[in-house]
């Protein structure tokens, strides 16, 4: 077990997947003592900001030579990889700041020889580490030396026109044999999957592959534009509305028909407010749904170290400004605020050139156009 003692109480951790935030009672009755921390009423203590992130995102590399089209740090075959003891000492100072999940990204995390031993050294300091790859270069060997990850991602957009429409590549035989490489290694993966336009449709079908395959979960992740996705061909390759619309819904059929584990990614969010399910934030919140969590339990560490609000996040990008949700109509008064906190920033900076409201989200497209 790893607690974090918080001013409301504590965040506890009692395995790789379970991570709670108690009471103080609940938090005194395993023994624990917030001292200072836990002097002022709890009412007041409940207005504070989180102290430190929860998960950090932390690129190990911005080297790649998929050449994604909406890859979104620009990941290039001549990035850069800091040396071993740099990320290490990296993933110190996010461990001595409390942090539970480490979730190391790239360019390509595998194109290190040294990334089980990174995720070893994480795990020595109290860290869940988790990694996200596409699965190029991937061999029995790699896969058998990722045992220290408590769960390794897999890029897996669709089979055939599903995946080559998100990346303008075929790769979906490549992560196939990365989760066959995994599953015989007894490596738990999951797949991340990118939701577009054209990746919409195929969604049931992609599911029901990466569920026959041995993922225990999958992520389903909104099209973001930053890095190469962030030109034209965004506005072309996103959700359209009417998919948005059917988005609740579709996520609904497919959580009873599959039996991976769904989870959406924060971008999501804003996007479930639509359809016909009524969804409120407490709902939401008991199923452990965040949404922009920017700067606040969420940080990103680029290649160089710099700290972001979140991965999507530009170079120089104001932690303050990222974490506050918009109080402009009608995120102000909307149901779902306390979990959505406006949508994504990184999408309505690109959009409307404001860090919020959420432009894509129904209940703000239904707002502009009343
Ligand atoms: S109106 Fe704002 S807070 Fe409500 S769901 Fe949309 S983006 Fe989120
Ligand atoms: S801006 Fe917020 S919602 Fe968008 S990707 Fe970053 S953390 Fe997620």
């Amino acid at each position: 077990m790893r607690a974090r003692l918080e001013p409301f109480g504590a965040w506890v951790r009692t395995n790789d997947a379970t991570l709670v935030a108690l009471s103080r009672a609940g938090a005194k009755r395993l023994g624990l003592d917030g001292g200072e921390l836990w002097r002022d009423p709890i009412e007041a203590a409940s207005a504070t900001r989180p102290r430190a992130p929860l998960e950090v995102h932390v690129a190990v590399t911005s080297r790649c030579a998929a050449g994604c089209t909406g890859c979104y740090l620009d990941a290039r075959p001549d990035g850069d990889s800091p040396p071993f003891d740099e990320l290490a000492a990296r993933l110190d100072a996010v461990a001595a700041r409390g942090a539970f999940t480490v979730a190391f990204g790239g360019g390509e995390p595998l194109g290190r020889a040294d990334l089980g031993e990174l995720a070893a050294h994480a795990r020595a300091r109290g860290l869940v580490p988790v990694v996200t790859t596409s699965g190029l270069g991937m061999t029995a060997e790699k896969a058998a030396r990722l045992a220290p990850f408590a769960q390794v991602n897999v890029s897996y957009d669709g089979v055939g026109a599903a995946y080559e429409g998100v990346r303008g590549f075929d790769g979906a035989a490549v992560a196939e044999r990365a989760m066959a490489l995994l599953q015989a290694a007894g490596v738990p993966f999951g797949v991340n999957v990118v939701l577009t336009r054209g990746s919409f449709d195929a969604l049931p079908e992609t599911l029901a592959r990466a569920d026959a395959l041995g993922a225990r979960e999958a992520q389903l992740l909104r099209y973001k534009p930053a890095g190469r996705a962030a030109s034209l061909t965004y506005l072309e390759t996103r959700l359209t509305p009417e998919q948005v619309e059917r988005l609740p819904r579709v996520l609904e059929e497919q959580s009873r028909a599959r039996s991976l584990s769904l989870r959406v990614d924060c971008a999501l969010v804003p996007l479930l407010s639509g359809g016909d399910l009524d969804l409120d934030a407490e709902q939401l919140g008991r199923f452990g749904v965040f949404g922009c969590e920017a700067g606040r339990h969420l940080e990103a560490l680029d290649v160089t170290g710099a700290a972001r609000p979140c991965s999507f996040a530009p170079e120089g990008a104001d932690r303050g400004a990222w974490r506050e949700p918009p109080s402009d109509a009608p995120c102000a008064t909307c149901s779902l605020r306390a979990v959505c906190r406006g949508g994504c920033k990184v999408v309505a900076r690109h959009v409307t050139g404001d860090l919020g409201p959420d432009p894509e989200c129904p209940r703000v497209r239904a707002h502009a156009r009343a």
